[in-house]
């Protein structure tokens, strides 16, 4: 029988290589000139009667793309800008994709909407958004991503009637990589849906590609061997390309808003990714606002209507900047930038930002600030002062020269909500009460700190963020040994740091050291780890390695919705021998998550156990349906075909889960067993 597939969340880690070159590259200032001849110059009319497109690049630096002075050829996203409005101060809320999303979907800043990292949290339900919105104003409404961060999981989806979230490309399980899907194949997703519109529709595009790491397909690999990160860029451009075109075959016009969630440090401050600052690399995004119709072509009259606006903007404008293109007035915590565009500016806007990934995760220091003109303040224990203006690159903080600006900045930044968040998915009294039942944890606690020294700035930690880096570098390289030492390092300087727990436990897991790798996650519990992600952790590895009952009295009350933990709780019921049990329980997932491909795929197993064969059948024929590159479902299946009489099907569907996974044992022992190997 095949073993129950391992579930394993994934964490945004960064990992990346640097790309020097790049940090010379911050765009030139630009003129903010348009050419005004005859009336013709870009403008948002409101038109309740036009399609939405809006597209998020992630991890894209603005001063990557050729329209703002980069080295990436992007003739697409340029054309785009050269007829509509491209924003040359745009900024983000955050340097992570879950909640950088979750504020341009929602209009509202992080604190309003809750979501301060890229786990732990989700989109509680009845949290207006976009889609729902405009559902509401009669569009049909589609989002298509291509990153783990934005699973239907996280509570995105509200108001979307389809929310395509098929990550094709399975990474190695577990948190040092994620799965994905390439730009061409969600383009591809989102035209075939635009194709079967007849009325107006909101799409959202998301494409994942330049997230580390940077391996562009085909000639961009070569052409960019050097600057691979500019390579993904400019094969992202190429990807969208198709899309752009079909708008013009299209009846309506469309409007077409195309952003970042964040940028890429690629070394600039000791960062290589992002998460940890917002520093301009990461927190400065593309912001680029236009229009396709039957009409666009790319002339030169075309290309004189574009317009270069240097007003600061932020992602909590995109709400009410779209939905007043649709002719519908909103409240919220941005405003409609149609007045910016047609008057080529407007006044200020001061923008509220945070990094909070490191305090939520780690106990570091929770980072905030604000943007007010070129003025950047971040509040740390200690204080940055940046001026934009004169010093783009952010190299000398004028905090302690300037010590009245720091005071108004400091009251600007008050007019928003800066206090720190509560620790990523922590526990309830009860759960910690039931760890605590089940000897798990002594007194220790990571409540939040209400004081923050020198000491948990991130500027003085930044050496554990490069530390993890390494690590997690070690181990992609194969270097299992060097990563764990790594990450023992991490855990003796800062015992806080929950993501080493887990990072040591699954380098420790995957060399199959399974006895240490639950080891280590009760150090976490033990020293006061106590976030969810540690303890849903624990319990799979318990059930994979054998100790279904202890995974069973970790989960069992403690399961509530999340997938991670219903999966794991499912898979040690199956390990136990109580198919029912399990079966129910990947039930109550499917209940809440339809197209949950491992759990059908777990489902199917566990009727198999329950000598239900029929109904295991139809489960993995589903979970393959879903997603086609499940490995485990192929043999699964093969196994069930094989006890039915069908051994040449079965033969085929282990074939198949070899091809898709090399490593599958069961599959190549299947195979062997009955001779076809
Ligand atoms: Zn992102």
């Amino acid at each position: 029988m095949s073993r129950l597939t391992l579930y394993i969340g994934h964490r945004l880690s960064g990992i990346g290589h640097r790309s020097p070159a790049l940090g010379i590259l911050i765009a030139a200032a630009a003129i903010g000139a348009c050419s005004l001849l005859g009336g013709r110059t870009f403008s948002i009319a409101p038109n309740p009667d036009r399609n939405v497109l809006l597209v998020t690049i992630d991890t894209l630096r603005a001063d990557a793309l050729g329209s703002y002075g980069g080295k990436a050829p992007t003739p697409h996203l340029d054309a785009l800008a050269s007829h509509g409005a491209r924003f040359t101060f745009a900024h983000a809320h955050a340097v992570v994709t879950l909640v950088s999303h979750a504020s341009i979907l929602t209009g509202r800043y992080p604190y309003e909407h809750g979501i301060r990292d890229n786990t732990g949290y989700r989109l509680a339900p009845g949290e207006p958004t976009l889609a729902a919105a405009l559902k509401a104003r009669g569009f049909e409404t589609g989002a298509f991503v291509g990153g783990f961060p934005l699973d239907r999981r996280f509570g995105l989806t509200a108001g979307f009637d389809r929310y395509d979230d098929r990550m094709t490309k399975a990474g190695p399980a577990g948190e040092i990589s994620q799965r994905e899907r390439p730009a061409d194949a969600v383009v591809a997703s989102a035209l075939d849906w635009i194709g079967g519109r007849s009325g107006k529709w909101f799409a959202w595009v998301h494409v994942y590609d330049p997230h580390e790491p940077y391996e562009p397909p085909g000639e961009f690999a070569s052409r960019f061997a050097q600057e691979p990160y500019l390579g993904e860029v400019a094969w992202t451009d190429a990807a969208l390309g198709p899309l752009l075109q079909r708008l013009a075959s299209l009846s309506r016009p469309t409007l077409v808003v195309v952003t970042a969630d964040h940028g890429e440090s690629l070394g600039d401050h000791g960062e290589r990714t992002h998460s940890l600052f917002a520093y301009e690399a990461t927190l400065r995004v593309p912001l680029i606002v236009s229009e396709i119709t039957k009409d666009t072509k790319e002339t030169k009259d075309a290309k004189d209507r574009g317009r270069v606006i240097d007003t600061p903007v932020r992602h909590v404008d995109l709400f009410p900047t779209i939905l007043s293109s649709a002719g519908d007035g909103t409240t919220g915590s941005g405003a409609s930038l149609l007045d910016v565009i047609k008057a080529d500016g407007g006044p200020d806007r001061p923008s509220y930002f945070e990094a909070m990934s490191a305090a939520v995760t780690r106990g570091w220091a929770p980072l905030r600030g604000v943007l007010v003109g070129r003025e950047k303040y971040i509040d740390l224990p200690i204080v940055e002062l940046y001026d934009l203006a004169s010093d783009p690159k952010e190299a000398a903080n004028v905090a302690g020269a300037k010590g009245d600006r720091v005071r108004v900045m400091t009251e600007s930044l008050k007019q928003f909500n800066v206090a720190p968040p509560a620790r990523a998915g922590v526990e309830t009294a009860e759960t910690i009460e039931r760890l605590r039942s089940l000897g798990y944890i002594g007194g220790g606690s990571s409540a939040v700190r209400e004081k923050y020294t020198d000491a948990d700035d991130p500027k003085r930690l930044v050496e554990i963020e490069q530390m993890l880096t390494r690590g997690d570098e070690a181990w992609r390289a194969g270097r299992g040994s060097e990563a764990a030492d790594i990450y023992r390092a991490v855990i003796r300087k800062r015992p806080d740091t929950e993501d080493a727990y887990r990072k040591l436990a699954f380098a420790l897991w995957r060399d199959g050291r399974s006895a240490d790798a639950i080891a280590t996650l009760e150090l976490a519990l033990r020293n006061g780890v106590t976030q969810s992600e540690v303890r849903i952790r624990l319990g799979q590895y318990l059930a994979e390695a054998g100790q279904p009952a202890k995974a069973i009295a970790l989960l069992k009350d403690t399961a509530g919705s999340d997938p991670d933990a219903l999966i794991a709780l499912g898979n040690a019921y199956t390990m136990a021998g109580r198919f029912a049990d399990g079966a129910a329980v990947y039930r109550r997932l499917l209940a809440a998550d339809p197209v949950n491909a491992l759990a059908h795929e777990n489902l199917g197993m566990a009727q198999f156990q329950a000598k239900d064969v029929k109904g295991a059948e139809a489960s993995l024929r589903r979970a393959i349906e879903i997603d086609p590159s499940l490995a485990g479902a192929y043999t699964a299946l093969g196994v069930v075909l094989a006890t039915t009489g069908r051994t040449p099907d079965a033969i085929e569907a282990w074939k198949k889960a070899l091809a898709l996974d090399p490593s599958d044992r069961n599959a190549a022992d299947n195979l062997r067993r009955v001779g076809a190997r």
